[in-house]
């Protein structure tokens, strides 16, 4: 007889991934995917760092490593080091403990589960979102029953940050609101605001009420330091206002599918902190119950031992360089190429995308006749482009913005 399921329609395709399995499919030796967010080699494979694997190597070795449940919250030590990691060794938030962290699933398990928390209590029931954004942002969160609002973010005509246009946003926002932040390296803009104004948002988010939810992706990955790269999330824990901040370690550690991370919620007091955490009990226990072991057991033996912590640091900073560089070249070759336009934007732009302002129709161009592969707001992974591969990226740039 028929399915049970024959009213199923199909559902539209995830765009980054239908980029990734077009990629896969094409047989062109020349093929390029810079669609999704994966820092990858010169040769395309994804990055594995050379600690993780030590440390996997260890923990093979280790005949009595634990397979019971962890807490529902997850491994302790874990969230301690996440916690001083995000924060700063020493900050006063974690030793006043106000801060509660639990063991998510990744970036994106942890922005659900404090969606979920946030939308289960009253007064912050909204959520400001840049314009653009990460583009699972949206799910996420209605997912969680939030409603959403955007604030304006990226100046097309800039190619930078519309300061002005955030501020007025934000400021007719209703008290209790929630605003979305990403800490560094903005997905998909590569657009930052500055120190100073950092400050002034801060100022504005405080003054109206706001709740700050940070979302840090690509901590160390943008400036190459950890401290810079955290600073705007420990300007708003300096003021002892509260926050959420979800960390993920897929790029910082190349851990992609272990699906590591956490959720922090910096509270006023200690006890406002163990009453919070108790929610999130409630809240991830009906989704998978408790977290699961390898990746967290892989980042708590990186970040709790000094020499491991240091290679660590070594090889972040070199990735970093690396997406520094390639940016440089990209540009350069552009340059030289006397491709028409303003470029500069490219060496602007910090982190793991370039927002290369490409029209729809220039990438559809550039993937039946380049077989490159990107995503159609125009978005650059630059952790997938290698040096090797920057002049055929260019020519094709160049061959797309002058062809009549
Ligand atoms: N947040 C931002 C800004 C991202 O760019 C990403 C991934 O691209 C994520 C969160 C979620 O990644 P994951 O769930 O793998 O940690």
């Amino acid at each position: 007889g028929d399915s049970l399921f024959h009213n199923v329609p199909r559902a539209p395709d995830i765009p980054v991934y239908a980029t990734t399995v077009a990629y896969n499919k094409d047989p062109s030796p020349n093929k390029l995917h810079l669609g999704i967010g994966v820092y990858r080699t010169e040769e395309g494979k994804c990055h594995a760092l050379d600690v993780v694997r030590k440390v996997e190597q260890m923990l093979a070795n280790d005949l009595f490593a634990d397979k019971d449940y962890l807490p529902i919250t997850g491994m302790a030590e874990f969230n301690k080091l996440s916690a001083e990691l995000i924060f700063g060794f020493g900050s006063p938030a974690i030793k006043e403990n106000r801060v509660t962290t639990v063991q998510c699933v990744s970036g994106c398990g942890s922005l659900r589960v404090g969606a979920e928390l946030l939308a289960k209590h009253d007064g912050h029931h909204v959520v400001y979102l840049p314009e653009p954004t990460y583009g699972n942002h949206p799910n996420l969160l209605s997912a969680a029953g939030l409603s959403l609002k955007t604030y304006r973010y990226y100046d097309p005509k800039t190619h930078g940050l519309d300061f002005q246009g955030l501020l007025e946003d934000l400021g007719t926002a209703s008290t209790g609101a929630i605003v979305l932040f990403q800490a560094s390296g903005h997905n998909p803009t590569g657009v930052d605001p500055t120190r100073q104004q950092w400050e002034q948002i801060r100022q504005l988010v405080r003054l109206r009420g706001l709740l700050p939810f940070f979302d840090c992706a690509y901590q160390g990955l943008v400036s190459g330091s950890l401290d810079a790269d955290a600073q705007s999330i420990r300007m708003f824990v300096c003021d002892s206002g509260e926050c959420l901040v979800a960390q993920s370690y897929s790029k910082t550690m190349g851990l992609y599918g272990e699906r590591i991370g956490s959720l922090s919620i910096v509270c006023k007091t200690a006890d406002v902190a163990r009453r919070v955490e108790s929610h999130l009990k409630l809240v991830i226990r009906p989704f998978y119950s408790n977290p699961p072991i390898h990746g967290a057991a892989i980042v708590t033996a990186i970040l709790k031992d000094r020499d491991l912590y240091n290679e660590w640091t070594t090889e972040l900073k070199a990735m970093s360089d690396r997406l520094a560089k390639v940016r440089q070249q990209l540009y350069s070759a552009l340059c030289s190429r006397g491709t028409p336009g303003d470029w500069s934007h490219i060496i602007r732009q910090v982190g793991m995308y370039t927002f290369t302002g490409l029209t729809e129709e220039q990438i559809d161009f550039l993937t039946k006749e380049y077989h490159i592969y990107m995503s159609s707001d125009g978005r650059i992974n630059i952790g997938g482009l290698s040096s090797k591969a920057v002049p055929y990226l260019a020519d094709a740039i160049h061959n797309v913005v002058t062809r009549t």
